[in-house]
């Protein structure tokens, strides 16, 4: 467990050896970390599966060849997950200046960043100025404004709103984007201050259900390429179709409905580069969470839990990812029944996060059988959105769970 398998996993030619984890495998493992480190202290911790961040990386080469993957950080920003993207190949698009720095403790050059925030405070355009990250998003004249004085040689991109992220879990359209009417004021604006704009980017909502969204927002950007050239400006070379994707159905929708758009609008573009900024992608299924159960009452046939991870911590992406959890116990993650599942009888059980809020509840009218305290609870797909947003509200410190890394060898 740490480094080791990190670079053995990732390293050129050996990338296929690694695959996803069966719950077997998980189940053990898990049991290992408790038994070896958690006898006494039952603390909630994540498995990331290595296999699972090949397998999603094979997946995106795949079906997206021709579009570089700039990986969100804010998505989930584990540093062991950040350095087996990296060696994969995954750029990184940061938020902040503390994700730029945290990608770039990591070994990672500045070239590989894109500061995909169009509204970014002006301490963080000096410091990307400093380090040398020279993309970066914008939608408004006042962002023109302050790289115009910090960071003049810095690359733009237009964020345009796409018109269709109504079907989103997570629209950002509400917050950014520029309008159809808004998009010539701004290249003028970057045109005037002297200011290159490479190219467009946009984000069609995160959890996005609906590909077609992709449709609309290629298309929207193909016209503000044909804007720009209009105004004499240098010819674009850069299309960021943000992120928005989720793995399985909705990539496999989702991924030939972007190569078709591009097709569409953007073929015969050899000069080109397309990249794509995808957080949930590549985090959501690669983790899984194990909680314990600190506490229990019994009214009837309802079973109530508390356990040491909330809505206040990891689950937090209930209220804001507008997800929806779920629950194994880890004595019944797999069916070889090696452990004692409690039971063939369910019962419609609430689970409790850890803090004083009765908001602080992740589970109600959940089947599970009769569990004990000390018996551990597994939440799988916790990737996206979780400990990365997570307080430490009441003294739970979210960012104080641990991470162990797992792989698996082909049987
Ligand atoms: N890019 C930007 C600018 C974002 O704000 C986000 C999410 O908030 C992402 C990429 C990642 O989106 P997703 O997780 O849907 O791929």
């Amino acid at each position: 467990i740490g480094g080791a398998p990190v670079a053995a996993a990732a390293e050129n030619g050996h990338t296929r050896k690694v695959v996803p984890l069966s719950k077997d495998a998980l189940q053990d493992f898990m049991v290992s970390i408790i038994t070896q480190k958690l006898q006494d202290d039952k603390q909630p911790f994540y498995v990331l599966d290595l296999g699972e961040v090949v397998s999603l990386m094979e997946q995106w080469n795949s079906a997206l060849p021709n579009i570089r993957p700039f990986y969100a950080v804010k998505c989930n920003p584990e540093p062991s997950f950040l350095s087996m993207l990296s060696a994969m190949g995954s750029n990184f698009d940061c938020a902040s200046r503390a994700e730029i720095e945290y990608v770039l403790s990591l070994g990672i050059s500045p070239d590989r960043i894109v500061f995909a925030n169009p509204c970014k405070p002006e301490s963080d355009i000096i410091f990307a100025e400093k380090i040398g990250v020279s993309l970066t998003t914008y939608d408004s004249e006042d962002e023109v404004y302050k790289i115009r004085k910090h960071h003049p040689k810095c690359e733009l991109l237009l964020r345009i709103k796409p018109m269709n992220d109504g079907n989103a879990r997570c629209p950002m359209g509400p917050k950014y984007g520029a309008l159809p009417e808004e998009i010539e004021p701004l290249l003028r604006t970057a045109q005037a201050a002297r200011l290159t704009v490479s190219g467009v980017s946009f984000h069609i909502g995160s959890g996005d259900a609906d590909s077609n969204a992709y449709l609309g927002a290629i298309a929207a950007a193909k016209q503000v390429f044909e804007t720009a050239t209009q105004l004499g400006m240098p010819k674009m070379t850069v299309l960021d179709i943000g992120g928005g994707f989720t793995s399985g159905h909705q990539f496999t929708t989702a991924a030939p409905a972007v190569t078709s758009a591009l097709e569409t609008h953007f073929h015969n573009s050899p000069e080109l580069t397309i990249i794509a900024e995808p957080g949930r992608f590549f985090a959501e299924t690669a983790f899984t969470l194990a909680t314990t159960i600190i506490g229990k009452r019994v009214r009837g046939e309802l079973k109530e839990y508390w356990i040491n991870d909330g809505l206040y911590g990891s689950m937090n992406c209930v209220l804001y990812d507008h997800a929806t959890v779920t629950a194994t116990p880890l004595a019944c993650m797999s069916n070889r029944n090696n452990l004692n599942c409690g039971g063939s009888k369910a019962f419609q059980s609430t689970v409790f996060g850890p803090t004083c809020d009765a908001l602080d509840t992740v589970l109600r009218d959940y089947q599970l059988p009769e569990l004990q305290v000390n018996d551990w609870l597994v939440f799988p797909n916790m990737g996206a959105y979780t400990k990365a947003a997570g307080s430490n509200f009441n003294g739970f410190n979210t960012s104080a769970i641990v991470t162990h890394l797992a792989y698996a060898y082909p049987s």
